[in-house]
């Protein structure tokens, strides 16, 4: 696993394959593989509680702490395996949005204007796309808070666009800590859909009073 190969560089932080990992066995609760009948859903849900998980949670965790990064090939083959489970899109959902993690800078915008938590926003996501993936794989669009990105390298085989739903949970993610409240995030077009290119369009959403 550990190949040094400069054609297939390792650029992809391995919290995002200790996230993932942590997610999928933490909804994999023995009770609901039990009541589970259809052997589709049970055999990829089983793969959370294994020891083989186990081990990869480990290793990455390893790996988080020397700083080594994850190839796009592994990255790709850890998002693919994932995506046959059934609950996919919520697992990546998830993911995104719990492996944010604002800096105080990008907070103390609470108290100013909307606008500029919208700035905030979207710099920290630029900042942060950048330091997950050692490149820009999302980019910023016209709008309060709009990304963009076309062939995102990790789907592979993914004909309902559910991997498109780690980035959803990143801008959730960020649009939370940096409003400090609710947001909502839509994910409008969708390469795998059909459209050209995939976008996303997060708000704030204000408090009722
Ligand atoms: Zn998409």
């Amino acid at each position: 696993m550990h190949d040094t190969n400069p054609k297939n560089p390792r650029r992809v932080k391995a919290i995002v394959g200790l996230r993932l990992l942590e997610v999928v066995r933490d909804r994999d609760l023995p009770s609901e593989i039990l009541e589970e009948e259809d052997p589709a859903q049970t055999i990829p849900r089983r793969l959370g509680l294994s020891d083989a998980v186990e081990r990869q949670i480990r290793a990455y965790r390893d790996d988080v702490r020397k700083g080594v990064r994850l190839t796009d090939e592994g990255t790709t083959a850890l998002f693919t395996l994932v995506n046959r489970r059934s609950d996919s899109d919520e697992v990546f959902f998830s993911t995104g949005r719990e492996l944010v993690k604002v800096r105080s800078p990008f907070r103390w915008g609470q108290v100013l204007p909307t606008s500029f938590q919208y700035m905030f926003a979207r710099t920290f996501f630029g900042w942060y796309l950048k330091h997950l993936f050692g490149r820009h794989i999302v980019g910023l669009a016209e709008g309060p808070f709009n990304v963009e990105a076309q062939g995102l390298f990790f789907r592979e085989g993914d004909p309902k666009g559910k991997v498109c739903h780690f980035i959803s949970g990143i801008c959730q993610g960020i649009l939370e800590q940096i409003g400090n409240g609710s947001a909502e995030v839509e994910h409008s077009l969708c390469q795998a859909l059909g459209d050209d290119r995939c976008r996303w369009e997060g708000s704030f959403i204000e408090p009722q009073s």
